[in-house]
């Protein structure tokens, strides 16, 4: 069963309408299609959902699994972001739009100082955010980043952790941290027992490698293996920022874990 449930379109910063999605979806051989807009309700930020634009999203998407529903399984989430101190991935801030499930995510560490420092956007804001606000340790930004992750999946209420270690998206072209590092690997040990606790989904997310920055899955293999030696479910997704990268690598990583092929295998509504 082919599925993706990690999908953007133009409601944030995707390239393609939710209805492009669709259609690629049904050429592709998909038998379900989830939308996973970027959102960090209650703020507004240019590449996420406003807070007068959820609703519309949601409504379009509902149209779409209306229109489509004999062809193909279309759900609505959100990939719903953690800042630490500021934004919660948790069903309760997402309850007026029903959605179907939610992704947690982080795309942004917040510094001692309260600066955030962005993630995945662009390597030259990441050299300057670690060495602005966190005097240039690339180590304590990276503890930071798992802490966060860790904080966010024992105190939020959603269903699948979206790309778990993507802070080694630019790590091929700044080498800003040693992934063999005996402390970056006691972080993933820490995280996969937090992660294991929480009982939630984590994504093989396919998503950096349509991008050009890393020829790799986020989690890595040594990261996976922690998580599955834990018992933790994974769920396989492309994080779609276009129609044609809807089923990017999927190929290459369809056989490495035992997905699910549901973000709620045992709910159907939030
Ligand atoms: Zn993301
Ligand atoms: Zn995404």
């Amino acid at each position: 069963m082919k599925t993706n449930y990690h999908t953007h379109s133009t409601w944030c910063d995707g390239k393609d309408s939710p209805e492009d999605m669709v259609r690629a979806a049904l050429e592709k051989g998909f038998s379900a299609l989830g939308f996973t807009s970027h959102a960090l309700l209650p703020l507004a930020d240019p590449w996420t959902l406003q807070p007068h634009t959820a609703a519309p999203y949601a409504d379009e998407i509902r149209a779409l699994a209306e229109k489509y529903g004999d062809r193909i399984r279309i759900l609505c989430g959100v990939e719903a972001d953690f800042i630490t101190g500021r934004v919660r991935s948790d069903r309760s801030v997402y309850a007026h739009l029903g959605l179907d499930y939610l992704i947690g995510s982080i795309h942004e560490v917040v510094a001692p100082d309260g600066v955030r420092v962005p993630v995945d956007h662009k390597p030259e804001l990441l050299s300057e955010g670690i060495a602005r606000a966190f005097g240039g340790d690339a180590q304590a930004f990276v503890r930071a980043y798992f802490a966060a992750e860790r904080e966010m999946a024992a105190t939020c209420d959603f269903d699948v952790i979206g790309h778990p270690d993507i802070i080694r998206k630019f790590n091929g072209v700044l080498r800003y941290f040693d992934e063999s590092a005996d402390w970056y690997n006691e972080e993933l040990r820490r995280t996969a027992d937090a992660f294991a606790a929480s009982g939630k989904i984590v994504e093989v997310n396919t998503g950096g490698i349509a991008r050009g920055w890393i020829d790799d899955a986020y989690p890595s293999p040594a990261f996976r293996d922690l998580l599955r030696e834990r018992g933790v479910r994974f769920i396989l997704s492309s994080d779609a920022h276009s129609a044609a990268a809807l089923d990017c690598a999927f190929d290459r990583f369809a056989a490495a874990e035992d997905y699910v092929d549901s973000p709620r295998p045992s709910h159907r509504k939030s």
